[in-house]
């Protein structure tokens, strides 16, 4: 910032439309992009010296807080010491963050460092394909997801993605991904109970494991619940369903903890609050609360221990350059710890389920069609019309959260709903929010509500 002291707002916003080009934001020449500056705790300070609380912690990542100085002295420490080795040696932080790893996880898991979201899925698309080429089944090429599911930008990440309009520009995306419907229990057939519907939707898994081929099926990914696509919170017994059809048919399970892990869904990660013991774990933003670009492939050891036969091809033919880099996983290794000092992952719990009680009443108002929740994460489906529950408008939504911003308060829109349409207001507050920003939220949403 420092050569840019001389710099007013207006001029400032100028070299930001003539250098950046932002991610999922239209150019718009008449309002420019806030430039945020500073931030502690749950607040986010801009360059006009403007205060909001961020209630969708970044993209759903900074699950400490902002201003954690210990984070920023860990890396630097590091930094220090030892910036850079890759991994195909090792080095001191990653082992001790990759056995903190295992215990958080509460398994036998093996960890594959990465450097965003969508490379943790990709390495373990890339895992899950070998892994049945070294047991014999190379014909199990094939991916199950879930429309409306998000699972990141990169060709693979984005054919397991199951949001239509972030796709159709870019293709052809990587090959054999194939989609479900996801168990949004609000949009159900008529007359059908949650849980015969949940069942239905698990069951399609099978359906299509059988019709595909049933030795064609590599592994199922899946987020314990769909964030970006909605909020979308299944049934415990539709994640026991997938957990048995996967077994049956030998077909890894791969969870996408990259937003419901580190403590957002009131459990340390999401898969938790079911009875499920996922093959493959992937990992980001929380882990290091988004101080830093880290993520993680968590791997059940057996299926490690077939890497390790001998042979050129054996070991997984995958590398990235920054991957699990040291500062990055000191910095980790601090965050983690700080959730454990100040029990976030419980306090997450306890926020949520506030948040969830006194929002209920919003049940009421004539645009609001569910409230869904997931431990610290809302979503809060808007509609024109309740009987037929067609999505609000794209304008109004976009004024309720234009509103609130005017009072101090970032909200998000996600959804899906119809492809590209985004009626599902979204809360994904820090972990460390206190009570008092926890009334804020409530309250400015309320009175934002109020006046639709
Ligand atoms: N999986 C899920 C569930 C996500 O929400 C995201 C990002 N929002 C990703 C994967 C991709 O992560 P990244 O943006 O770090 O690549």
């Amino acid at each position: 910032m420092s050569s840019f002291n001389n710099l007013n707002s207006a001029e400032i916003s100028a070299k930001d439309r003539q250098y950046l080009w932002h991610a999922m934001s239209p150019y718009n020449p008449n309002q420019a992009p806030m430039v945020v500056t500073k931030g502690n705790g749950s607040w986010i300070e801009d360059m006009n010296g403007n205060r909001y609380l961020d209630a969708m912690s970044g993209l759903w990542c900074v699950n400490v807080g902002y201003g954690r100085q210990e984070l920023a002295e860990a890396a630097y420490e590091q930094l220090k010491t030892m910036a850079y080795y890759p991994l195909s040696q090792s080095h001191l932080p990653a082992i001790q963050l990759a056995e903190k790893l295992n215990e958080w996880l509460e398994g036998e898991y093996v960890i594959f460092f990465s450097n965003s979201g969508s490379d943790a899925n990709e390495t373990a698309f890339k895992i899950a394909r070998q892994y049945h080429q070294q047991t014999g089944s190379p014909s199990r090429q094939k991916f199950i997801s879930r429309y409306r599911a998000y699972h990141g930008n990169s060709m693979g990440a984005l054919a397991a993605t199951g949001q239509a309009s972030r796709k159709f520009m870019y293709e052809p995306l990587g090959r054999g991904f194939l989609h479900v419907r996801p168990p949004d229990s609000y949009r159900r057939p008529e007359g059908m109970s949650v849980e015969d519907f949940n069942l239905l939707c698990a069951r399609e898994i099978e359906e299509r494991i059988i019709w595909e081929g049933k030795d064609t099926i590599a592994a199922v990914i899946m987020e314990p619940a769909i964030t970006g696509g909605g909020v979308i919170v299944p049934e415990p017994i539709y994640l026991d369903e997938v957990q048995r059809i996967c077994k049956k048919y030998n077909v890894l399970l791969i969870i996408d903890e990259v937003i419901c892990g580190f403590g957002r869904s009131g459990m340390k990660f999401g898969h938790m609050n079911y009875n499920v013991k996922p093959d493959i774990v992937t990992m980001a933003k929380g882990l290091t609360s988004g101080y830093l670009p880290l993520s993680a492939t968590a791997v059940r050891k057996d299926i490690y221990e077939v890497f390790k036969e001998q042979g050129e091809f054996s070991h997984l033919r995958h590398v990235n350059t920054f991957g699990g880099s040291p500062a990055c996983c000191a910095l980790a290794l601090k965050n983690l710890e700080i959730m454990e000092k100040e029990n976030l992952v419980e306090r997450s719990r306890q926020l949520g389920q506030r948040l969830e009680a006194e929002m209920a009443e919003l049940l009421e108002h004539r645009l609001v069609g569910d409230i869904r929740s997931f431990g610290f994460l809302m979503g809060i489906e808007v509609v024109e019309n309740k009987e037929t529950k067609e999505p609000l408008s794209p304008a109004a939504i976009g004024k309720i959260i234009a509103e609130c911003k005017a009072k101090g308060l970032i909200i998000g829109r996600n959804g899906d709903t119809v492809p590209g349409y985004n009626n599902v207001l979204t809360l994904s507050p820090p972990l460390s929010s206190t009570d008092e920003d926890l009334d804020f939220i409530i309250r400015t949403f309320k009175e934002v509500m109020k006046n639709q």
